[in-house]
């Protein structure tokens, strides 16, 4: 029995600061943290786009500038119908409903999904349990280890929800709130009625007695602290392990970039934030070369904290005026690492510690965490140590001089051969082209 077509919208809440998942957090907003190598909003978009959402709604807060950009790429590739809900000062989830309570109108029913959970969740089925019964709040639940610290469920036997306790002393059971809800238009209108702050407290306690739970055996982990984090990166090989489905792809190339004096023009022991001055043509090659399917990844030393000239906090307000600079001319990394510590000698081809460049350490992290494929991938800076950090990393690498003509093939000894380019434009065009060296 085929039932007529419904039309449902999507509400996804990914404005949260992520507070525990700092300093990662203070350079990339939480719902573009990368997992295998794509960003978690990635996933829902995914998931959204194969049930047959029309709209998405995406509230943004902190970092608002590069989750603009993500919603940018995703609209201009034409993959769905992703609007940005900008939120000024945090409106708490039930806020954020009532500031979209269009999403309802012409739609049958809203998909609310709080975007920080990394699952493997199919929404089709979800959808047709939620148009199977007469409740108008479909909440998803899941069997969580720890109770005592979610929003616990109580069920009868025919899957009505008929307690719902946050964070319960003695929990009921151990079906908790994924954080997935399905509701019918009207009763998202009811909900934006409300003019709450926190749909866990202030909405759900009105829906016990009206609202199913489905029980999502597969995949369901909240990324909230580095721990999950990890957790997460390292089980997304497994739970993706056919590459050509959606949500995720091959490993991809990066170019890896040095900071200063490549990316940033050189400020001796930069330490304010206001002297952050991009490169020419940085925001461009980023660009061009993300168009191309290269990921852009800084790996930068940064012996100043070592020698205690700076302190990561001061150094997480660099990167965080540098990549609002980035943002504003349509450029995302998709990392940044950094290496705090203090050289022992001056020599640059010497690997002193395998993170701090000449060593590959920095590149082979983001290998891992980000999916990347090192043979196809570039390393451009302005130091024999860039050099070779991306040679020894497996990876071709450019030097950034006026002192030779573009394209110069250059000997860096045992690690190989390099080329020369005059700045990052021409840098792009080198890898672009994918001109081969022998190593
Ligand atoms: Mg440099």
């Amino acid at each position: 029995m085929s039932s007529p077509k419904r039309r449902s919208n999507a509400l996804l809440l990914a404005g949260g600061l992520g507070t525990r998942l700092r300093p990662l957090t203070e350079t990339i907003p939480k719902c573009l943290v990368p997992i295998a190598g794509r960003p978690l909003l990635d996933l829902w978009i995914n998931r959204l786009v194969e049930a047959g959402i029309g709209e998405t709604r995406v509230n943004t807060h902190a970092l608002a500038e590069q989750v603009r950009v993500y919603i940018g790429q995703v609209r201009a590739e034409g993959r769905h119908n992703l609007v940005e809900s900008h939120e000024p000062e945090l409106l708490g989830s039930a806020g954020t409903v009532t500031a979209n309570a269009d999403l309802a109108d012409d739609v049958d029913e809203v998909v609310i999904v709080y975007a920080d959970n990394f699952s493997d969740i199919d929404l089709r089925p979800l959808l047709e349990f939620h148009r199977s019964h007469d409740d108008p709040f479909t909440m998803v639940l899941f069997r969580a280890p720890n109770p005592r610290a979610c929003g616990i469920a109580e069920l009868d036997r025919r899957g009505r929800i008929v307690s719902f306790i946050e964070k319960p002393e003695n929990p009921a059971s151990d079906l908790a709130n994924a954080g997935l809800y399905v509701v019918d238009a009207d009763a998202y209108r009811e909900i934006a009625a409300i003019r709450g702050f926190d749909l866990g407290h202030e909405v759900l306690p009105r829906f016990v007695g009206r609202m199913r739970g489905w029980l999502w055996g597969g995949y369901h982990l909240d990324v909230g602290t580095h721990e999950a984090l990890e957790r997460a990166r390292r089980d997304a090989t497994e739970l993706f392990p056919a590459r050509s489905e959606a949500g995720t792809k091959a490993p991809r190339p990066a170019v890896f970039l040095d900071r200063d004096g490549t990316l940033i023009e050189h400020v001796h022991y930069l330490d304010d934030p206001d002297h952050v001055r991009l490169a020419p043509d940085a925001t461009a090659m980023i660009r061009r070369l993300r168009h191309a399917g290269f990921a852009s990844v800084i790996v930068t030393n940064q012996s100043a904290i070592g020698r205690g000239f700076l302190t990561e906090a001061r150094l997480h307000e660099i990167h965080v005026e540098m990549n609002r600079q980035l943002a504003e001319g349509g450029a995302t990394l998709d990392g940044l690492y950094f290496c705090p510590e203090a050289p022992a000698t001056d020599d640059r081809t010497v690997i002193e510690s395998p993170r701090r460049k000449p060593g590959p350490g920095m590149l082979l992290q983001a290998a891992e965490e980000l999916d990347l494929d090192l043979s196809s991938s570039w390393m451009v800076g302005d130091m024999i140590s860039d050099v070779l950090a991306g040679l020894n990393a497996g990876c071709r690498s450019i030097l950034l001089t006026t002192s030779e003509p573009a394209g110069t093939v250059l000997d860096a000894g045992p690690a190989g051969t390099y080329l020369t380019a005059p700045d990052l434009a021409t840098a792009a065009e080198i890898i672009l082209a994918g001109r081969g060296v022998d190593r």
